[in-house]
């Protein structure tokens, strides 16, 4: 982009060394290398520009899942809409009501180790391009800890995104 869509000043861009993405609703995924701002020059207007969403927010969701411990808030909402369910889709999947959902995702109830695990094998199945390895699921129930947010640092390379950092993948037996 060379000219702003807001007020037809002249642009300046900028690629971001690291950028930490809160856009998809999760606090400590880091893209490297990968996404361009664009400033007009004129207005100040910024423009956020990230390549292939889709299997970046795959990629995510892969490391999400394979994360020690319970699943976070944030996650949570994560990992439900990036199946494309609503709040009452889950709900009904996990025999639960729409506002234990809500509570689940704004961390007011923690949800338990089945509805936890239930939802890591659902974005599992939908994620072909990774191992899963259920001894993750395992020790899920054994953590009863505060659920902090996983840590992921992505970055472009040929083949499409990859992991510089995040828990680590696991490969099949
Ligand atoms: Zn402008």
């Amino acid at each position: 982009m060379t000219q702003c869509l807001a007020c037809g000043g002249s642009t300046k861009t900028r690629r971001e060394k690291h950028y930490r993405y809160t856009e998809c609703g999760l606090p400590n995924v880091i893209i490297e290398d990968a996404v361009r701002v664009t400033t007009c020059e004129r207005c100040g207007e910024t423009y956020t520009s990230l390549p292939a969403i889709e299997p970046l927010h795959r990629q995510i969701a892969a490391a999400v899942i394979r994360k020690k411990g319970r699943l976070a808030p944030a996650e949570i909402r994560f990992l439900r809409k990036w199946l494309g369910w609503s709040g009452a889709d889950f709900a009904k999947c996990t025999g639960t009501k729409p506002e234990t959902v809500s509570r689940w995702e704004n961390g007011k109830a923690l949800m338990g180790p089945q509805a936890d695990r239930l939802l890591r094998v659902l974005v599992a199945k939908e994620t072909p391009v990774m191992e899963y390895s259920v001894d993750v699921l395992a020790q899920v129930a054994a953590d009863d800890g505060p659920a902090t947010p996983v840590r992921v640092e992505l970055e472009k390379g040929p083949k499409g995104w990859k992991f510089r950092r995040g828990p680590a993948l696991v490969t099949g037996t």
